[in-house]
């Protein structure tokens, strides 16, 4: 893995190949990626698919409600709402996923029936409809005193300013590959703290928070979910990918497309992980801070995503 997280040659110079995992590999966002990577990786070694070890991994995370950022644990909308949007992709390019969900413990086991048992890609509000996803506990199902206490706290000046960075636990995205090469991803979240009521971010938009084409690669994102939209971020690097580019070099390229768009970005915080088809797999954020989980026979490492 050596390199992982340092910059190589500029896009359109000759790369200097990043890191390439030779077998099983899983990659997450954030320090939370950790306990979903050992997961996820668990699942795998138990022959369990792919997918499977996507769905599992970042189930960790949703059931943690410590976490301010993922599952029913998030911070709320400017509404007093927590809600919460996913998605997952498989290999083949199949795709579900779900927004607006409430009271669910488990959007990206939602996003996975809509994906299997519908004809569709994407349901809002949608639990009960596709007959999976485990309603939350009376207790799960209200926002915690915390949670509640600092939501109050911001009402007093309803000022919307999303730091992505700063508490440093931010939405999970997930992208892996197996002994096979086959790839899968999955991304949940429960969006910017004090949205406004029925915003949706990046997370549980195909092309945008994910995207997965096992012929090319997988990418997913975290941070400002407008930003990533605006340039279809996670479809964007695996298409670099599949012209060649070094991992790295595909988030840096959609990261600098964000940055041509818009002009203060000083506050705010995107980051890509992307696996190549050949097992070759990088990150790159916008700002410092960006950290990434990566699991491979060898271990499973936290690092510092290179930046710019
Ligand atoms: N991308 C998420 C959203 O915009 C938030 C995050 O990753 O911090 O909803």
């Amino acid at each position: 893995m050596a390199g992982c997280g340092q910059r190589s040659e500029a896009a359109g110079k000759q790369l200097v190949p990043g890191p390439r995992a030779d077998g099983p590999l899983v990659l997450s966002t954030w320090d939370h990626g950790l306990p979903a990577n050992e997961k996820a990786w668990e699942v795998l070694q138990n022959g369990g698919s792919v997918l499977d070890a996507v769905e599992q991994g970042v189930m960790v995370v949703e059931s943690d409600f410590t976490n301010r950022s993922v599952g029913l644990g998030g911070n709320p909308d400017r509404d007093g709402h927590v809600t919460l949007d996913a998605c997952i992709q498989d290999h083949h390019g199949r795709a579900g996923a779900v927004a607006f969900v409430q009271r669910y413990e488990h959007p990206i086991s939602i996003a996975r029936a809509v994906m299997e048992r519908t004809p569709h890609v994407m349901l809002v509000g949608a639990g009960r409809s596709v007959g999976r996803g485990r309603m939350a506990s009376a207790h799960a199902s209200l926002i915690c005193p915390k949670v509640r206490a600092a939501w109050k706290e911001w009402l007093k000046t309803s000022d919307y300013a999303p730091v992505a960075n700063i508490e440093n636990h931010d939405t999970i995205g997930m992208v892996a590959m197996d002994a096979k090469g086959n790839l899968a991803g999955s991304c949940t979240t429960s969006g910017m703290a004090y949205k406004v009521h029925g915003r949706v971010g990046d997370s549980p938009i195909i092309g945008a928070g994910l995207f997965v084409d096992g012929e090319a690669g997988a990418a997913c994102a975290t941070g400002v979910g407008e930003l990533v939209i605006r340039t279809a971020g996670s479809h964007t690097v695996v298409e670099l990918m599949r012209q060649g580019m070094e991992p790295e070099e595909a988030c840096r390229e959609a990261v600098q497309r964000i940055r041509r768009k818009h002009k203060d970005l000083s506050k705010m915080q995107v980051g890509f992980l992307a696996i190549r088809a050949d097992g070759a797999f990088g990150a790159y954020g916008l700002q410092q801070g960006f950290t990434f989980a990566v699991r491979t026979a060898q271990g499973n490492n936290l690092l510092q995503a290179s930046h710019g």
